[in-house]
């Protein structure tokens, strides 16, 4: 019965993930090409080095995505673990990233967690923007969904994490009201 009852719960959660009709993507260098392209295209501000399954940061548990000075790095199988689960949340998790090159171009340093929930705002508004000038439906759910499943003490709980998704994608794309 308790099985039951949680197999009925992950399908609910299934659903209304996929009710945007969006599926996962394969995460390739075409695709993270193109991702590069559509968040630099809408974000500006920055021009970072961007790095694919290699560490330029020092990162200690392998490569998931990090950012540092002006470079950013993302492995192509953990960015496939979250798309797995939250379709097109791979283009978020990189606007995130995205958001930090731009606080450390910027010199804007702020307390745990809210570093983190700043970069969570950034990939907010491209949501907004990827909902509404790529066509990617149902990304902002997606973000929102990886969000709020990802609350750890650096980067905020999961609630905190969602808010400030949702505060981004409010922003209608324009990422310096983040800031
Ligand atoms: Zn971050």
């Amino acid at each position: 019965m308790k099985m039951k009852k949680l197999i009925s719960g992950v399908a609910l959660s299934l659903s209304i993930l996929t009710a945007g009709t969006i599926s996962a993507a394969q995460v390739t260098t075409q695709f993270m090409n193109q991702t590069y392209n559509e968040v630099k295209n809408w974000a500006g501000y920055t021009n970072p080095n961007v790095y694919y399954n290699r560490n330029v940061c020092g990162e200690s548990n392998g490569i998931t995505a990090y950012a540092c000075n002006q470079n950013i790095q993302v492995g192509f199988s953990f960015l496939q673990q979250l798309e797995n689960n939250y379709p097109l949340s791979s283009k978020y998790v990189f606007a995130h990233e995205w958001g930090h090159t731009i606080q450390f171009k910027y010199g804007i340093f702020s307390q745990v967690p809210y570093q983190e929930l700043q970069a969570d705002c950034v990939g907010g508004a491209f949501t907004y923007y990827a909902q509404n000038n790529l066509g990617y439906s149902g990304i902002f759910q997606s973000a929102q969904g990886l969000a709020y499943s990802f609350g750890d003490p650096t980067h905020g709980t999961g609630s905190q994490r969602a808010y400030y998704v949702r505060n981004g994608y409010n922003t209608r794309g324009n990422l310096v009201n983040c800031f």
